[in-house]
This record gives structure tokens, sequence and C-alpha cells, in this order.
């Protein structure tokens, strides 16, 4: 899953890229308005983490403008003071969810996969399929009870796979959402990828529709675990 950082303390959007690289997701950093507007335009983000403060185009604008062009993906807004009016303005421009600086890394990570699985219609933090269970908190699987060994890229995979709920995901759109706009997007890559991960979860969890691409088979009805 990719995710789009905006912000322009340097620092900050590099701890934030690491936390979520760590979790199995894929970051591009923007540092200023102008360049979150394009890229939020033209690239597809599962979600974004928006610093309100930013030169060029303030983060309101970017998020209005966003919204106004049909850009739906789910938006977490950082703001400098933890006031109504700044709720209120930020949630009339498009806000899924707000967080007040200074943060905590794991808040951030507890919100942001939250506004991940409302906007996917999940409400566990744990997705499972049949035997296997993808823990978001973790970022760990389990098959039968037991901890999978898994490649950050293997799990990457997984995640993406889980978050679509059974839906299948076309190799295009799988190598988009895993490589990022990473160079080294290669389908021979992904192909090898995805038959690593087939022999690890069993191939008749991860599995093919041809002409339509990969899913999880098993795929749970919403689970009443509501942690995050
Ligand atoms: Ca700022």
């Amino acid at each position: 899953m990719r995710i789009l950082i905006v912000e322009d303390e340097e620092n900050i959007a590099r701890d934030i890229a690491r936390a979520v690289r760590r979790l199995g997701y894929v970051p591009d950093i923007a540092h200023d308005g102008e360049q979150a507007h394009f890229m939020g335009f033209t690239e597809d983000y599962d979600a974004v983490v928006l610093d309100l403060g930013l030169p060029v185009m303030d983060g309101l604008a970017v998020l209005r403008n966003w919204r106004a062009e049909q850009r739906h993906f789910p938006v977490l807004v950082l703001t400098a003071r933890d006031t109504w009016q700044d709720k209120v303005e930020g949630i009339d421009a498009g806000a899924d969810d707000y967080l007040a600086k200074p943060f905590e890394m794991p808040e951030l990570l507890a919100r942001l996969r939250a506004i991940i699985r409302r906007h996917k219609g999940l409400s566990s933090a744990v997705l499972t399929f049949g035997p296997l269970s993808i823990d978001t908190r973790h970022a760990q699987a389990m098959l039968d009870g037991m901890i999978v060994q898994l490649t950050p890229l293997e799990f990457r995979l997984l995640n993406y796979l889980a978050h679509k709920r059974g839906e299948p995901a076309p190799r295009t759109e799988l190598l988009e959402h895993i490589y990022g706009s990473d160079a080294e997007r290669d389908m021979n890559a992904l192909d090898a990828l995805i038959t690593r991960l087939r022999r690890k979860v069993g191939s008749n969890i991860l599995r093919n529709r041809r002409g339509h691409g990969y899913f999880l088979a098993g795929a749970q009805q919403d689970g009443h675990d509501s942690s995050s």
C-alpha cells in the first residue's frame, strides 16, 4: 500500500516514512504543498499523512483541491495546534482524522491503519482468510496459528491483497502498490515474489483468477475485534 507523507520538516517526514515502511507500506514524501498536490493528483495512494503548515501551498488548500478533483484517498491531517477551529476546518476540507503535533509515532500509525481500514470497509486490525491471519499492527502473518516467516516485500504484497478483501488485483495494480515509484518495478520480480508467497501461505489461499488477477480466498466477513 502506498502512503504519501506531506511534511516540510525533513526529520519528521523521514521518521514517518521509516515507521510506515516497517508496517509494510510504501512511502513517498512531498516537502511542499504544490509538490504534494501534484503527487496526490497523479499517483494512486492508499492513504495520505498531510501536515497543514506547508510552504508554497498550505495543507488545507491541497486537501480542498484533491477533494474537488475527486481524489478520495483517506487523509490523516497533522496540525501544530490542537484547537477545535483547526479540526472543523480540516474536517470540512475532507480530512478523515486528526493528530496534533507533537505526536507519538504509535498513535500516528494506529490512526493511519484505522483510516485505511475504514476506507476499505474493514473494522478489525487482524484480517482473516481461512487459516491465514494478517496482523496489520505488527506486520505479521499466521498460518494455522504459526508465524509465517516473510520478507518485508512478501508482507507488503500479502497486506495489500488482504486489504482487497478477496477482490482480485491485476499484476499492474500490484506492481504499482507493492513497489511504489521505485525504479526497480519489474514484472518478472513481481511474478517471482508471488510464487514465493504462494509457497509460504498456500496456493489454495493466494489464488489467481484468469483475466482478473490475484486474490486471497476465504475472506472472513468483518470480525468483532475493533482494536487498532
Ligand atoms: Ca509544517
